[in-house]
């Protein structure tokens, strides 16, 4: 390849990233509003807690509050809870016994449930905390311990720059119209499968 063809290499390249800078640029300048935000992590591939839960970190990192709420799973331990709890601005509720199949008691489930939303309502009707991450909320509504009737005026009715990120597979429509960001998380491969057990600090 002559010298020739590197210097036209370089300079369409330049030109094709100078257009690009362009068009990145632009859409940069015409997102100009701050909103609370509502964020589904929904899917089956693995990944939804833990962004919500680095969402969190990202939080504190400004100074300000946040609040975890752990349905359905709250028996379980995750590395985030160990290291965020005793964090000064940082509320960290379990709110559920276990998987279903663990529990095997719907009633009390249900009452575990419902005593976590109240929790968390209270949160989201406070304006000093920054972001509230309901995480597994999707389960409650596809078990029907908890109607989107019930749960969709909290979140609505929150301050205006409260951030909230709900997670967890199989997310209502209704849910998914109401939010401004959404991820559907997509199982291309998981270790499980593998017969590789849970590993400390990737999957819990
Ligand atoms: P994480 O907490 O790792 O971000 P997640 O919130 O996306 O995962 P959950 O359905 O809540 O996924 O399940 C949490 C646990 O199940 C983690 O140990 C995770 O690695 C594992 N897991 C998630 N997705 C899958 C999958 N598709 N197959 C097998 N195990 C999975
Ligand atoms: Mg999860």
């Amino acid at each position: 390849m002559s010298e020739n063809d590197d210097v036209a290499r370089d300079l369409a390249h330049k030109a094709r990233a100078q257009k690009h800078k362009q068009v990145v640029d632009a859409k940069i300048a015409a997102a100009t509003r701050d909103k609370g935000l509502l964020l589904v992590l929904t899917g089956n591939g693995k990944g939804k807690s833990s962004s919500a839960f680095g969402m969190v970190a990202r939080t504190l990192g400004y100074g300000r509050k946040a609040a975890v709420f752990q349905f359905i799973k709250g028996a379980e331990n995750v590395g985030e809870r160990t290291f965020f709890a005793s964090h000064p601005n940082v509320i960290w509720e379990k709110c559920g016994e276990g998987f279903t199949w663990e529990t095997q008691d719907r009633t009390r489930d249900i009452a575990a449930a419902r005593a976590g939303w109240e929790k968390a309502k209270a949160a989201l009707a406070d304006p000093d905390i920054s972001l509230v991450v309901l995480d597994e909320l999707t389960y409650l509504v596809t078990y029907r311990y908890l109607s989107l009737d019930e749960i969709m005026p909290a979140i609505e009715a929150r301050p205006e720059m409260q951030h909230v990120v709900i997670t967890g597979r199989a997310a209502d429509e209704a849910l998914i119209a109401a939010a401004d960001t959404v991820s559907a998380i997509r199982d291309v491969k998981h270790a499980f499968r593998d017969g590789v057990r849970a590993q400390e600090g990737i999957d819990r």
